[in-house]
């Protein structure tokens, strides 16, 4: 039961200008946990979002990673699990954050650099295992094997004892950082490959790694102690029916967009401690259920992109991600109106929005 379990930080993240981009001043970051956001329909007015925290464009991998994900990587060592999410829409920096280059180096590279030093210093022996999978309309697909399109997804199944698991996944054990990087970066290369084949899939599915640390202390004599960690990169959140309407691409939309709802859902209800969950509406909640929630610390990352061209999808982005808003006159705030939004309100609020630009 998750009821009293920890809740599900949400911290956003707006990303720099590109090179390739006409700065503005349409979304900024106003204190450590507001960001200010122009409404797009009403120039008049601003409207500001709270978070956990908030990063604007100057704030480097090294501090996000220090400051949020750091203390989520530790409860490793006293067998949790942790999750961590990359939501936003295409461009806005999920996966820069999670993955990050190779000079500025994201979440993965960090965490897994972390867990070996934890290793080092520790007297223990810690058996390292990673598993790495995509899930694309809701079928599950191993990213550590070569791709092959003729294979259907993987099934999810319950064990004895009624712990959900995604069967025939593989699992690698692995020993050392450099071993780690070589066998992720041939699996981006998996991931990338799938997703030339598939109309530039990517953006459209979920990716998971999980590295798994197992071990046994010399006090609690016959215990193996497990600790789990999920860095997860989603789909883009952008509602791909504006401009596709294939068969295919409508089908595809629909998985993602309802996926991404249900993982809304289900933060929501973790976080306003309601007592149905609903991981079981869809695939990724379903598998990731014993990580997220009860004793499992999660944490979202809403990623932003900055300017004028984003500016619908950064509120529809912020809407899905926080309950907490409030419009303010600008320039100058003489009146605060505060609204607190339903679910239902909200839902109904991203229909219009959604309905306004397809129409
Ligand atoms: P997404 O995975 O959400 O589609 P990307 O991570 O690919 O977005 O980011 C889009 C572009 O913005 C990429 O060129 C990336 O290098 C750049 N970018 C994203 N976040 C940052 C950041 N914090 N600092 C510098 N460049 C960034
Ligand atoms: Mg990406």
């Amino acid at each position: 039961m998750s009821l009293g379990g920890h809740k599900v930080k949400v911290v956003c993240r707006v990303r720099p200008f590109l090179k390739t981009e006409k700065a503005d001043n349409s979304v900024a970051v106003e204190a450590n946990n507001v960001l200010r956001v122009n409404n797009p329909r009403d120039s008049t007015k601003d409207v500001k979002f709270n978070f956990d925290s908030c990063y604007g464009p100057d704030i480097d991998q090294a501090t996000i990673y220090r400051n949020d994900v750091r203390p989520l990587v530790e409860t490793m060592f006293s067998g949790m699990s942790a999750t961590v999410f990359c939501y936003g829409v295409t461009g806005a920096g999920k996966t820069h954050t999670i993955q990050g280059t190779e000079t500025e180096p994201g979440i993965i590279p960090r965490a897994v650099e972390h867990i070996f030093m934890h290793q080092e210093r520790d007297p223990y022996d810690y058996d390292i295992r990673i598993s790495y999978y995509e899930i694309y309309k809701e079928a599950v697909f191993d990213l550590l094997k070569p791709h092959d399109p003729t294979l259907a997804g993987l099934p999810i199944r319950e064990d004895a004892n009624r712990k959900i698991f995604v069967a025939g996944l593989s699992e690698k054990r692995v020993t050392s950082y450099e071993q780690f990087d070589s066998i992720y970066q041939k699996a981006s290369g998996n991931r990338r490959t799938a997703s030339t084949k598939l109309n530039n899939h990517s953006s459209r599915s979920h990716a998971i790694l999980t590295v798994q640390v197992q071990w046994q202390d010399d006090i609690s004599v016959g215990k193996t102690w497990c600790g789990r960690l999920h860095l997860i990169d989603l789909a883009g959140s952008e509602d791909n029916r504006r401009t596709e309407n294939g068969k295919d691409r409508m089908a595809e939309s629909s998985a993602i967009n309802r996926s991404l709802f249900v993982l809304g859902q289900v933060v929501e209800a973790l976080n306003t401690g309601s007592s149905r969950i609903p991981y079981r509406d869809s695939k990724m909640t379903r598998i990731l259920q014993d990580s997220l929630g009860g004793e499992s610390l999660g944490m979202m990352i809403v990623n932003v992109a900055p300017g004028e061209a984003f500016l619908q999808d950064t509120n529809n982005t912020l809407n899905f991600a926080t309950k907490s808003r409030e419009v303010v006159n600008k320039p100058v705030a003489h009146e605060v109106v505060e609204q607190r939004w339903s679910a239902a309100d909200r839902l109904q609020h991203h229909r219009g929005a959604m309905a306004g630009r397809t129409g």
